[in-house]
């Protein structure tokens, strides 16, 4: 089956091509402008690609639910344009053929489940540290919806004691994102995060923010593993300053063989970066 593959983004829409072992054949990428510019150029690819189904993972918050009115739409995205705009609605009428839909983050989270290094596990987290954060959560063997989806990027956290950044999430000031997506270590520190690389304090206070949600989304959902991927991820000396800060705050309270094994159970994405767009093949083969 020939299946077309969509991570919409804030900056670009990643279009690709891939069949069900989860290979991607083609893949091109188009800035993202209007809808009125860009919608045309991906049917265009898609069109030609002749595909059979398409998977979009997109960015939010979006409408994933299929019984309510606006279904299909991106809702109150910063991106004015985007703004309650129909994406499913509109490739399901230019390509008549069934189409997938969900965050990209959900879309990564899947992608991990169905290829990569949580396969075959119930429940496990995915969390994205990049411009924002996000989190996908995958139970008992689908994503997690409720309402709409999880938007656990902006829980609330304990500050760091030496933080005195006030935190930049527009909404809530000092949430999760608002103290630890890349633009909050920035704003914080100012500099880029790729070029404090050797401040030890930076990534110790990071560390403690990234550390705190994983212990709260491992009390919650009793996931069986943890993926980390994201911008902020690529500092090489995080991911085990994270384990460690993990353990010391969970303080030995859950015993279990997984969190015995912390290197395998707060893991880095093991996709190559290709985790959200294997996401959405997996999402076009739902539909
Ligand atoms: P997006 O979230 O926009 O999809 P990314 O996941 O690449 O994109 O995240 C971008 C963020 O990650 C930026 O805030 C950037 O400063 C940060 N970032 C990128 N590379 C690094 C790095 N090597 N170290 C720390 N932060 C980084
Ligand atoms: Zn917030």
């Amino acid at each position: 089956m020939i299946i077309g593959a969509l991570e919409a983004g804030g900056t670009k829409m990643v279009c690709a091509i891939g069949n069900e072992k989860g290979e991607i054949l083609k893949r091109i990428s188009i800035p993202t402008k209007t809808p009125e510019t860009t919608m045309p150029e991906m049917i265009a690819f898609f069109k030609n690609e002749k595909v059979e189904r398409l998977g979009i993972g997109c960015f939010g918050p979006i409408a994933p639910d299929k019984t309510a009115e606006n279904y299909g739409c991106i809702t109150s995205t910063p991106k004015i344009a985007w703004q309650n705009f129909n994406i499913v609605k509109a490739f399901g009428e230019a390509l008549s053929c069934p189409v997938g839909f969900d965050t990209d983050v959900n879309a990564a989270a899947l992608g991990e489940a169905t290829f990569g290094i949580t396969q075959g596990l119930d429940c496990s987290i995915y969390i994205t540290v990049g411009t924002g954060i996000g989190v996908g959560v995958y139970l008992n063997g689908s994503l997690l919806h409720g309402m709409m989806h999880t938007e656990a990027g902006h829980i609330m956290i304990k500050r760091h004691r030496e933080d005195t950044f006030a935190g930049n999430c527009p909404f809530h000031g000092d949430c999760f994102e608002g103290l630890a997506a890349g633009p909050a270590i920035e704003k914080r520190w100012g500099r880029k995060g790729a070029e404090l690389s050797c401040e030890e304090k930076v990534w110790e206070m990071e560390a403690f923010y990234i550390a705190q949600a994983c212990v709260n989304f491992c009390m919650t959902y009793s996931p069986q593993k943890i993926v980390l991927g994201g911008g902020v991820l690529k500092q090489d000396m995080l991911l085990p300053m994270i384990r460690s800060k993990f353990e010391e705050l969970m303080a030995g309270y859950i015993q279990t063989k997984e969190l015995a094994d912390i290197t395998n159970y707060i893991v880095p994405a093991s996709l190559s970066d290709n985790q959200a767009i294997l996401g959405c093949i997996k999402l076009a083969l739902n539909a």
